[in-house]
C-alpha cells in the first residue's frame, strides 16, 4: 500500500540522511523532523535506528499531540520536544538535534556563542543564545515536552525572534536548530556547528577578541537577506 505521506516521509529520510552525510551525527545521535501543516502532522526518525540501516518507510508520522498517525516502529525520544516546537511556532516546517561536537561544547560550557565575524553575520545578526540546563522537577517531569518549554521560555526571557534566530544551544545538552523546511533544519545544524567551532578557535587564540562590530554585522547579513540583498544570482 502506499502511504499518503509517502512525499513528508521521502523528505524526512533525506534530512536525516543529509545531517549523517555532513558529518553531525555519530551513531544514532541526532534526529531530523519535517512538517505537513496542511495536514497537521510531522514525520520524525524512528527511535535508535542507525542511519545507514534507515529507510524511507521506517519514518514514523505524528500529529501535535505526539500520536503515532503511521509507521510501525516508535519515534525518535526526542519527539515530544519537536511536536512542542511546531505547535508553538507556527511558521516552521522543519526541525534537527544534532550532538555535533563544537555545538555541544558551547552548549556544555553554557555559553551563548558571541558573534566574532562576518561567517555569523552572513546567517544572523545575534549571539547564539543558550538555553539554562533544566531544572530536576522538569527533568523529573514530561522531559522531552519540558525541553520545548526551556527552549521557547529562553526565547521569550532573552526576547529573540524564532525567526531570526533558528537556532539555539540546550545547556549540558547541545543544538537545536529549524528552518522552513527539514533541508534548511539541518543546513542551519551545519552552520551552527560550524560558526562554533570558529568561535571556540577564535577565543583560544585570543581569549579577549572582540565582538563583531555593529558595521559589518550590519553590511554582511543585509547583503545576505536585506531587501536590497545582492549575494549570489539572481
Ligand atoms: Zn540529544
Amino acid at each position: 500500500m502506499i502511504s499518503q505521506f509517502k512525499t513528508l516521509k521521502e523528505e524526512c529520510y533525506e534530512a536525516n540522511i543529509q545531517l549523517n552525510n555532513l558529518g553531525l551525527v555519530i551513531y544514532t545521535f541526532g534526529n531530523v523532523s519535517a512538517v505537513d501543516r496542511g495536514r497537521g502532522v510531522f514525520a520524525i526518525k524512528p527511535s535508535g535506528v542507525p542511519y545507514e540501516d534507515l529507510k524511507p518507510e521506517d519514518i514514523v508520522i505524528l500529529d501535535f499531540e505526539n500520536n503515532v498517525v503511521e509507521g510501525k516502529m516508535r519515534p525518535s525520544s526526542d519527539t515530544k520536544t519537536h511536536a512542542y516546537l511546531y505547535k508553538n511556532w507556527e511558521d516552521i516546517g522543519g526541525i534537527a538535534h544534532t550532538h555535533a561536537t563544537y555545538s555541544v561544547a558551547w552548549a556544555q560550557a553554557q555559553r551563548d556563542i558571541p558573534i566574532f565575524g562576518t561567517t555569523h553575520a552572513d546567517h544572523l545578526t545575534a549571539d547564539i543564545p543558550c538555553a539554562p540546563p533544566m531544572k530536576d522537577e522538569l527533568i523529573a517531569g514530561n522531559y522531552e515536552h519540558n525541553t520545548g518549554i526551556q527552549i521557547l521560555d529562553c526565547f521569550k526571557e532573552k526576547q529573540i525572534s524564532h525567526t531570526e534566530v533558528q537556532m539555539v544551544l540546550l545547556g549540558n545538552h547541545g543544538p537545536f536548530t529549524w528552518g522552513e523546511n527539514a533541508a534548511k533544519a539541518v543546513y542551519n545544524s551545519k552552520v551552527l556547528e560550524e560558526v562554533a567551532k570558529m568561535a571556540f578557535l577564535t577565543r583560544q587564540i585570543n581569549p579577549e577578541a572582540p565582538r563583531l562590530k555593529d558595521s559589518l554585522i550590519k553590511k554582511h547579513y543585509e547583503r545576505k537577506h536585506g531587501k536590497d540583498a545582492y549575494y549570489g544570482q539572481k
